[in-house]
Order: structure tokens, then sequence, then C-alpha cells
């Protein structure tokens, strides 16, 4: 296990970055009967924030549900790479 440590992607309304970082992911994807997808057909990631969840907030709305959800392309190669390396997507 590493201990690499990746910011929170989540940016407020104001424009300020979340200070918190991202402390749990999941892959979301066709999975071929396994659990969870292979890179490859990872669809979209949903993270988790060390210091405020899902930052779903007092509001809970089909937007706000969206907000921890990224396509890949959206993220980081490097943090990516350091997910599938930990295994840390079931
Ligand atoms: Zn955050």
């Amino acid at each position: 296990m590493s201990d690499d440590v990746f910011d929170c992607p989540f940016t407020y309304a104001n424009g300020c970055r979340c200070k918190g970082t991202i402390s749990r992911a999941r892959a979301y994807g066709r999975s071929r009967g396994r659990n969870y997808p292979e890179r490859e057909d990872v669809r979209k990631y949903r993270l988790w924030c060390s210091l405020k969840s899902d930052h779903a907030g007092a509001v809970s709305s089909p937007w706000s549900k969206q907000r921890m959800e990224f396509y890949p392309d959206e993220l980081p190669e490097p943090l990516l790479d350091t997910l599938w390396r930990n295994n840390a997507l079931k």
C-alpha cells in the first residue's frame, strides 16, 4: 500500500478548491460478471473526500449526487494509476 495522497477535485461555486484529499474511490462500468470493471471498461469514477465525504451537502438532488462522479478523462492519469495500483476501487 502506498501513501500517495491526492487532492479532492471538488471546486466550490466561489472557485475555491476543496482542501480535502481523496479518501475512497469506486469504478463503475461493464463488469463482465465480476464485482468491479476492468480499467478499460470504466465509464465513471466516484470519489469520496476526506473532509466532506461525497460533497452531497444538506440538500440532496440528482445534481448533488453527481458532484463527485467523474469520467475517466476528467481525472489526472497519476491519480488513476495510483488507484489501480493500490487496488483501491472495489
Ligand atoms: Zn472535498
